[in-house]
């Protein structure tokens, strides 16, 4: 069992802050921030915020890509009595307003271009009643055309610019505040590729026990940094960039958002050594025409986490970079890390259903396989995987209904079929939700999935259930190619047929250009099925 090293994650960061003032916190394109900079900025921050009203428990919502400000917000939220709501940047005016209300916050942290239209059509339907502006320019100079083409300042008459509070109350301190472990340090909201949006009580005692998990698990060689390819509001980004950065404590490198070039330009010029990160977003990299062995060269371990890793996907990518990928699986609800690949150890791949492992259990935390009824079952056989330990939330915000559906007694359902062998390595078969009834006969889409991705022009593929008048479902395939290939769809399905059970191989295959994924990476079965 692992002993928590701190009581909160502000404590953590004031940790590392003392460990080292002057290092770097936080760099973006030519942009450095210094901890003690970060800790300076986010005290003026609180104060600011405590003068306008903001007061122990409310809630400040970021509603920002990867910028340094994100983390300023964060601590201030915290050095205020706080909770942060992490707010998925690319969610539209409806979205929005649905986290703002879940969440009851006061406080919107927005880029100064999306003014008008939160202003007007978002913050008079909530309980917002101050919006902070700023903007993806800040902290740096090179404005990059590729993400920042004509983009220029815009001030608003009558608003409250994020820097102009900071400066305003530079040099005061925000009255010392006591954090509790049970304390929620930030809401994270389940995307809704299954249901409505939750938000996720994500408690200090969680968030410290997983970025200490990723650090000790990951063996950071000093002098590193992490970089922040996954988005910061996603539980990938919160605990893999950014509570990893304050435990190590380490620089993080921050790319505004994931544009491929972009990010291959970072790696060189910021030579970081660790990342986490969806395998799909390593794809992209590759699959980029700049991308060379010597952008991943200055690595020293690589994490993978938020979508499933199939055999050939994990070769490909030793293929291009010399590095393992080391698989993380993990939810929301466990904030982040549930089991990993353990360091330098490869994953084993299941004989019978082809699948990769995401790992072993982490330390104080206790998988379990259970059926329907929350029975456990015998070692090796298929059900749902349940998980309980430090990581796992409180609840849900707001929700007691679905926290006691999905948390019954504090362990988590992760709606994650899977199973465990004999060697305590972890297998998902799928989610539950996507299982497809073909006939009367099981079919899981990631195993049809991993034989796709054995085709030499296959690049992604997503495998749904649509319905059929003789089978009930049939097994669709929507396949993406590799640069440069061709390969008819009867070819695609020849292959499959000969490699699995004929109830098993996809009946119809389309070629996309693209597969619609979630901002994390993540493929969107459900989008394609409808
Ligand atoms: P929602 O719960 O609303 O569908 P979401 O899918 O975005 O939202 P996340 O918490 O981001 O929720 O994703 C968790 C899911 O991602 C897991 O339940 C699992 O299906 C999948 N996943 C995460 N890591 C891995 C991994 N390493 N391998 C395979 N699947 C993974």
């Amino acid at each position: 069992d692992m002993e928590p090293e701190h009581s909160d994650a502000l404590t953590m960061f004031r940790a590392g802050l003392e460990a080292d003032p002057d290092g770097d916190a936080i760099r973006y394109f030519d942009g450095v921030i210094t901890r003690r900079e970060l800790d300076t900025a986010s005290d003026a921050l609180a104060s600011g915020l405590l003068a306008r009203g903001f007061a122990e428990g409310d809630r400040l919502a970021v509603y920002l890509q990867n910028v340094p400000q994100f983390v300023t917000c964060m601590l201030a939220a915290w050095k205020a009595g706080g909770v942060m709501v992490s707010i998925n940047p690319m969610s539209r005016t409806r979205e929005l307003s649905y986290l703002l209300k879940d969440s009851g916050a006061t406080v919107l942290v927005c880029l100064e271009t999306l003014y008008d239209e939160v202003a007007r059509d978002v913050v008079p339907e909530t309980d917002v009643k101050l919006v902070l502006t700023t903007s993806e320019l800040e902290h740096q100079t090179r404005n990059d055309e590729r993400l920042f083409a004509g983009l220029e300042r815009q001030r608003h008459e009558g608003t409250t610019d994020l820097a102009g509070l900071i400066d305003e109350h530079r040099g005061q301190v925000p009255p010392a505040v006591t954090l509790a472990p049970d304390d929620v340090a930030f809401l994270t909201y389940t995307s809704g590729t299954t249901g409505v949006p939750k938000g996720a009580m994500n408690t200090h005692r969680n968030v410290v026990f997983t970025a200490a998990i990723y650090r000790d698990c990951a063996r950071f060689a000093p002098g590193g940094s992490v970089f922040g390819i996954a988005p910061l509001f996603h539980i990938t980004g919160l605990i893999g960039h950014i509570a990893v950065s304050f435990a190590a404590p380490m620089p993080l490198v921050l790319a505004y958002r994931f544009e491929p070039g972009v990010v291959l330009d970072a790696l060189l010029e910021h030579r970081p050594t660790y990342t986490i990160g969806a395998i799909t977003a390593f794809n992209a990299l590759f699959n980029a025409p700049d991308f060379t062995l010597d952008h991943f060269a200055s690595f020293t371990s690589i994490y993978s986490g938020g979508a499933a890793i199939s055999p050939t996907a994990e070769k490909a990518f030793r293929q291009a970079t010399g590095h393992q990928v080391h698989n993380a699986y993990g939810l929301t609800e466990t904030t982040s890390p549930m089991t990993l690949t353990p360091f330098g150890a490869p994953s084993p791949v299941d004989p019978t259903s082809g699948a990769l492992s995401v790992g072993v259990p982490v330390p104080s935390t206790i998988v379990r396989i259970q059926d329907d009824q929350g029975v456990d079952l015998p070692l090796g056989e298929v059900g749902e995987i349940v998980a309980d330990g430090p990581q796992v939330v409180a609840g849900y915000w707001g929700k007691p209904e679905e926290t006691a559906a999905n948390l019954p007694g504090g362990a988590l359902r992760s709606g994650d079929v899977g199973f465990m062998n004999p060697d305590g390595w972890v297998f998902i078969v799928d989610r539950k939700k996507d299982m497809i009834n073909a006939s009367g006969y099981k079919v899981w889409p990631r195993e049809v999935e991993d034989v796709l991705a054995e085709h030499p022009a296959v690049r992604e593929s997503a495998v749904v259930g649509v319905p059929d008048e003789k089978r009930g479902e049939t097994v669709k395939a929507f396949v993406s190619l590799k640069a440069g290939t061709s390969v008819t769809t009867e070819e695609l399905i020849a292959h499959c047929k000969e490699r699995m059970a004929a109830y098993k191989y996809p009946r119809q295959v389309v070629i996309i250009d693209e597969l619609p994924k979630t901002v994390t990476g993540k493929i969107l079965r459900r989008e394609l099925r409808d």
